[in-house]
């Protein structure tokens, strides 16, 4: 009976991302069939809390009538149409018109493409295009930091400074560089203070423009949180400092607001939350809810005047996707900026954010395993180390993140273990008060059974 299982057939034919794939051919998949509000249910019927909205991007939750209807209504009235050429249509004007008026800067225009990867990608075209515009065309590198991601297409997988994303890929391209994570925890020095560590990762950065010569640097990439690498929070001051290095040699800011975008960090954007600034801002994930494929790029007036001037000598701007504002995903995401508004979501997560960031401290901070707990509204992590005294982390090879994972899916949780062993927390904006006990009491449990594992 096996053999024609939904798990024996997926190990036969697929071939999937993130994952072990020797490994997978003898445990295979988990077959997720169903999902309602913060929860889904695997082919067993077995209920699961999912603490991290996927993958940090269901914020209304796996299920959600009006972003249905959202997406049948448009099916039926024009199931698809494209945006090159000046050709346009109702949802992509609506969402542009929408992400200009909600934008954490002044913001001019908004380019829509079908995932962060992409997204990235186009607006890294967009600086180099942007900087032959104006006349200084060996401006091009970019920098990224160690432990960001920013997708995995060739650009922005070369932007990602995560060692998973570059072994044996060949990246990455020549061109991108990586300065230090604003990870204090770690890298803060004995005796420094926050603000001490805040203005060295300033004074990295100026190094390495200075090295590479600031008239080869044309842009740096930051998630105001860093998300895949591990929910790191930057010291208070640290984006003002690296903000004046990068004004001081006109090199453009872009923010990474494809986890932190939408409510995540108690703001509207993660920007406001770390006092941003950016030139260029990527979104995606939480802009549809995740119900449908779509990312944005804004612009600034600056940006854009450039990129307009470009695209008038050389006859086009010559770059989109076919999907590039696609109708459908288009309307589900202006339809899930209506609900972020009429539900005043932001008060929600204003309420809740606050009560897991606690619940996390108050549960976890003196557990034994237990490092360092951060965060900020509803994203979050819990770090596991080896040695709570030297901060020292465990030993890679012994995948610890991986068996807490797999504990508290027993338990009741799909959750997500970073690089480091830090077990992340993005639940689906709408989560409750209740579904956070209900959550937190899982892992909880899960916690203390690793602990019995490991004999701590
Ligand atoms: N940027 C950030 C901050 C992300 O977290 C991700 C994905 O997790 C991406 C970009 C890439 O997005 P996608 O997977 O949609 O290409």
């Amino acid at each position: 009976p096996l053999v024609n299982s939904a798990a024996a057939r997926d190990i036969a034919n697929t071939l999937h991302p993130y994952t072990d794939l020797k490994l997978h051919q003898e445990v295979g998949p988990m077959v997720i069939s169903r999902g309602e509000g913060v929860r889904v249910w695997d082919e067993n019927g077995k209920g699961y809390i999912e603490s991290v909205a996927g993958l940090w991007c269901a914020a209304l939750g796996f299920s959600n009538e009006r972003l249905v209807q959202a997406a049948t209504n448009q099916m039926r009235k024009l199931p698809f149409y494209h945006a090159f050429t000046a050709k346009s249509h109702e949802p992509m004007i609506d969402l542009a018109e929408m992400l200009i008026q909600r934008a954490p800067v002044p913001m001019s225009k908004a380019f829509f493409a079908n995932s962060g990867s992409e997204a990235n990608d186009t607006a890294i075209k967009m600086v180099w295009y942007f900087n032959n515009a104006v006349g200084r065309p060996k401006k091009k590198k970019i920098i990224g930091r160690i432990k960001g991601y920013h997708g995995i297409t060739l650009a922005a997988a070369s932007l990602t400074g995560l060692p998973a994303n570059h072994r044996s890929f060949d990246v990455p391209l020549p061109g991108f560089l990586h300065t230090m994570a604003p990870h204090y925890y770690h890298a803060g020095l004995p005796g420094e203070s926050e603000e001490e560590f805040a203005t060295r990762c300033a004074d990295e950065l100026e190094k390495l423009i200075l090295a590479e010569d600031p008239d080869t640097v044309a842009a740096m990439w930051a998630e105001p949180i860093m998300g895949a690498g591990g929910v790191i929070l930057p010291p208070k001051g640290y984006f003002e400092k690296i903000q004046a290095v990068l004004r001081k040699y006109d090199v453009l800011l872009v923010a990474d607001e494809v986890i932190c975008g939408f409510w995540r960090t108690g703001n509207y954007w993660g920007s406001t939350t770390l006092n941003v600034q950016p030139d260029i801002l990527t979104c995606a994930k939480a802009l549809s809810s995740s119900f449908l494929p779509i990312s944005a790029v804004l612009v600034n007036e600056r940006v854009f005047q450039g990129l307009a001037d470009e695209s008038h000598k050389i006859g086009t701007f010559g770059h989109g996707y076919t999907y590039s504002g696609h109708p459908v995903p288009a309307a589900v995401a202006v339809e899930t900026l209506k609900i972020y508004d009429e539900t005043r979501i932001g008060d929600h997560v204003g309420d809740v954010g606050p009560y897991m960031q606690a619940e996390l401290r108050r549960r976890f901070a003196n557990h034994p395993l237990v490092g360092e707990v951060r965060g900020v509204g509803l994203i979050g992590a819990v770090e596991l180390v080896a040695d709570k005294a030297t901060h020292k982390n465990f030993d890679p090879a012994h995948k610890v993140g991986a068996r807490l994972v797999k504990l508290t899916e027993a338990n009741g949780v799909i959750g997500r273990a970073l690089p480091g062993d830090a077990l992340a927390f993005s639940p689906p904006l709408i989560i409750t008060r209740a579904e956070i006990d209900e959550m937190l009491d899982a892992v909880g449990k899960s916690l203390d059974e690793l602990a019995v594992q490991l004999r701590r």
